[in-house]
């Protein structure tokens, strides 16, 4: 039998100090909706558990600098319910509502959900889309990067075995952004078979395409950009009907992994049919 110790800080300096003392021999447990999982097959065998929900510091929401600060320990629910999210950014609100069940969203964390970095993850393609950069803090100081960064594999992502997601920051979108996250899965509240988080402002003289970008998740190791497709539609102005081929071309260099359930050709297709109804979506208003 093995023996975990149980931490239960409740600052994150004393958080910091733990994993200072402890690196990888200690995993973090927010929600513990992903981390059981992998601690029941055994694929992560950590000595030490310490358990940060307790860290009142890292459990808020605040509007500052033309920024929402969200901190880690967030949960989804709040994100889809809570003022001014709702307000302010109700595109992460309505995206974060096609995560799971109530349940789920009701105990697993923001900082949970990406640091875990599955692949099929519902809040980074969303999240990047929005320009999101996190905060992460060690013992060693604090740093942030941009949210696209830190991703790095499978289930791998820019964070030091000492460190600790500390916050999220998504700038405030200006009036003319539109954005939104889709997702096709078997059963309604599963994982994604492929999620697209895309957003767009279109220029209000000219009625074109500017600051496009689209997030394409569940088809690669990390979250991926649309690149073809965002650099043919900015500063375009798209006919409807050019949008499918423009989406079909746009996925033909992608080779996305496939799964139990899907081929990569089925993935390919569903990446652009996802693609086009967002991107019909944001820049006419369909449904
Ligand atoms: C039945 C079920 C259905 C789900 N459906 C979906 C879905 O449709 N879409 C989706 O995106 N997700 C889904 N999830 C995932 C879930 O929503 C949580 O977001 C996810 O499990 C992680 O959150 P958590 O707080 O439980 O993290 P934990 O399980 O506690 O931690 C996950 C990982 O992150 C690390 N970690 C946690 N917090 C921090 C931090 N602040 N700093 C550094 N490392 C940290 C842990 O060490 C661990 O490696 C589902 C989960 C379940 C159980």
């Amino acid at each position: 039998m093995r023996t975990i110790t149980y931490h239960e800080p409740r600052s994150v300096d004393e958080a910091c100090q733990l994993l200072a003392e402890l690196g990888s021999e200690a995993r973090v447990i927010a929600g513990g909706q992903s981390l059981m999982v992998l601690l029941k097959q055994r694929i992560v065998d950590p000595g030490h558990l310490i358990d940060i929900k307790r860290v009142a510091e890292l459990d808020h929401v605040r509007f500052d600098g033309g920024a929402a600060h969200i901190g880690a320990l967030t949960t989804h629910r709040a994100i889809e319910t809570g003022q001014p999210i709702r307000g302010k950014l109700p595109m992460l609100s309505e995206a974060v509502a096609k995560l799971g069940s109530v349940q789920i969203r009701n105990w697993g964390t923001v900082g949970g959900n990406l640091a875990h970095a599955d692949p099929a993850g519902d809040l980074a393609p969303i999240l990047i889309a929005l320009g999101a950069s996190v905060k992460v803090v060690s013992a060693r100081g604090t740093r942030s990067l941009p949210l696209e960064s830190f991703f790095q594999d499978f289930y791998e992502t820019a964070l030091g075995p000492d460190e600790l997601l500390a916050e999220v920051e998504v700038p405030e979108p200006a009036e003319d952004v539109r954005a939104c996250y889709v997702k096709e899965s078997i059963r309604l509240g599963d994982m994604a078979i492929v999620g697209v988080g895309a957003a767009l402002a279109i220029d209000e003289n000219s009625g074109r395409c500017t600051n496009i970008r689209i997030i394409v998740g569940a088809v690669d190791r990390t979250p991926v950009r649309a690149s073809r497709i965002e650099e043919a539609l900015r500063g375009a102005l798209p006919e409807k009907k050019a949008l499918r081929d423009i989406c079909q071309d746009g996925v033909a260099d992608y080779h996305p992994l496939p799964d139990i359930h899907f081929s990569s050709d089925y993935k390919r297709t569903l990446m652009a049919v996802l693609i086009r109804n967002v991107l019909e979506k944001l820049i006419y208003g369909a449904n």
